[in-house]
């Protein structure tokens, strides 16, 4: 096997990535070295190179998690995956199983976790290692490109409805329909819900409509007082993946009496703060919650989905070469779909 491989690698905070030749890791206790096929581009990537969030990553860093490949070598005593398997590397890249928030099933909080591209090297490379017990299982047959983007735009907007308590038949905008939201839409829909479209782009919009949003609101043209005109009462739940600050307050504007605004996009930096009604949450019995990537159930799940055809990232490959210029088109809003690199 090689000793060698390519990586982007992040040295300090604000980039840009250089594409180096590093050591190929050696998989720990517990630890399975993968090869790496695909990693979809995040914004959260962009954030971490960025430094934008008070923990910083751990430098040097290679960013990326969004990761799909192929288990090449396996660490002491790991009995699962096999050599050969197919697997995948969310954001969660270890929590510690023995905290209150582990017991309880909330592990996405756990005060231990590691963080895959983040504080544990990450998927722009041709190999990593990553903690048996965490990586999710992938079915064979499937597109290990498309799937890529599942394993973080696709468990945390599923994470974000199912955290959302929307039920069969009720009412759910969707405020962005980028990389996060065009998943977003087709996971609703997958799970029964009804839904409401909500961006600045006509032709994301279209996109929506195609997935079987019925209600399709242009963010630009008072998207609170036109959903109320066409949802009257307001919807149920409202899941904003958007990075614009002003659709997170538009969220809560939008919520039928009992409904829940699910914050998942990062604005990040002095957009990191929202105003909303105390009267409207405390006399109408709002909720606002957070959804943090998922658990490794939320992953199973999330993957069921897309594995069965019920749910597809729109992808664009690229070369982890381009990376930098990814990002500078990324910094521009100019990605449609998402990104996702052909490493293998
Ligand atoms: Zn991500
Ligand atoms: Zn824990």
């Amino acid at each position: 096997m090689q000793t060698m491989m390519k990586a982007a690698v992040l040295h300090q905070i604000g980039g840009p990535l250089q594409i180096q030749q590093v050591p190929v890791p050696q998989p720990g206790p517990g630890e399975v070295l993968i090869r790496i096929t695909a990693c979809g581009v995040c914004h959260s990537d962009l954030h971490a190179m960025d430094g934008d969030w008070a923990a910083q990553p751990v430098l040097p860093l290679i960013p990326g998690h969004e990761i799909t490949g192929q288990v090449v070598a396996l660490g002491s005593g790991v009995q699962e995956p096999v050599v050969g398997s197919i697997v995948g590397v969310p954001w969660l890249y270890s929590a510690c199983g023995t905290c209150e928030f582990c017991l309880g099933g909330m592990e996405t909080i756990c005060p231990k976790s590691e963080s895959t591209g983040y504080t544990k090297p990450g998927g722009y490379a041709e190999y990593m290692v990553a903690p048996a017990a965490f990586v999710a299982n992938i079915p064979d047959n499937v597109d290990l490109y498309e799937l890529a983007p599942i394993l973080c735009a696709g468990i945390t907007t599923y994470r974000g409805l199912k955290r959302s308590r929307a039920t069969l038949g009720q009412w759910v905008a969707v405020l962005g329909i980028g990389g996060l939201g065009h998943v977003a839409v087709q996971y609703a829909i997958a799970m029964g819900l009804r839904v409401v479209a909500v961006d600045v782009s006509e032709d994301k919009l279209e996109l929506a409509r195609s997935y079987g949003a019925e209600c399709l609101i242009n963010a630009l043209d008072n998207p609170v007082e036109t959903l109320r005109e066409k949802i009257p009462g307001g919807v149920h739940a409202a899941v904003v993946t958007a990075v614009a600050n002003a659709a997170f307050e538009q969220s809560v504007a939008m919520l039928r009496p009992g409904g829940t605004a699910v914050f998942i996009g990062l604005p990040g930096g002095s957009a990191d703060t929202v105003r909303a009604s105390i009267s409207a949450i405390s006399g109408w019995e709002l909720s606002i919650t957070g959804s943090n990537i998922g658990t490794r159930q939320d992953l199973n799940e999330a993957v069921a989905f897309a594995a069965r055809g019920k749910v597809r990232a729109q992808v664009v490959k690229d070369n982890l070469d381009n990376i930098n210029e990814i990002f500078e088109r990324m910094r521009k809003g100019a990605l449609v779909g998402r990104t996702v690199l052909a490493i293998g």
